[in-house]
């Protein structure tokens, strides 16, 4: 799918469930769906900040909760460290850089056996998984070779 189609999409999805529209949040859906980086808010803030000076973290925080309420967003979780936020276009996995923090996305099917086989063994009624892989990206790789 294409950017402006990813956008239609996402803002048929916010007008489905009566989220108005704004400007600002426009700009963060439409820098969600192109960055591709799994940001933070105040990654999305520091980008957006220029264009509308007026806009704070906590507003640009607020617009990705709304997001994530109507299920556009996921956040992502690490211990103490700033949530990020990834725009969910279909599902998928991610590969995490322990040197830089990075995120890349890469899809896998068939773990949807391992919910069963958990499901199965341990009595759960099962929502979801989470699985994540970690090391070191190309680029950190790449600095530690001198
Ligand atoms: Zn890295
Ligand atoms: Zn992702």
């Amino acid at each position: 799918m294409t950017v402006s189609h990813q956008l239609k999409d996402a803002l048929d999805t916010l007008k489905t469930t009566g989220v108005r529209m704004t400007p600002q949040r426009h700009a963060i859906l439409e820098y969600l769906i192109t960055s591709h980086t799994h940001p933070t808010a105040d990654d999305i803030y520091k980008a957006l900040e220029g264009k509308f000076p007026n806009m704070s973290v906590a507003t640009v925080y607020n617009n990705l909760r709304v997001f994530k309420e109507v299920g556009l967003v996921k956040e992502l979780t690490y211990g103490d460290s700033s949530s990020r936020f990834d725009y969910s276009s279909s599902d998928h996995y991610h590969i995490i850089c322990e040197k830089c923090g990075k995120i890349v996305d890469f899809h896998y099917p068939g773990l949807d056996e391992v919910e069963h086989l958990a499901s199965h063994v341990a009595g759960f009624k099962v929502t979801h998984h989470r699985m994540e892989i970690y090391g070191d990206c190309a680029d950190c790789a790449a600095k530690e070779v001198h």
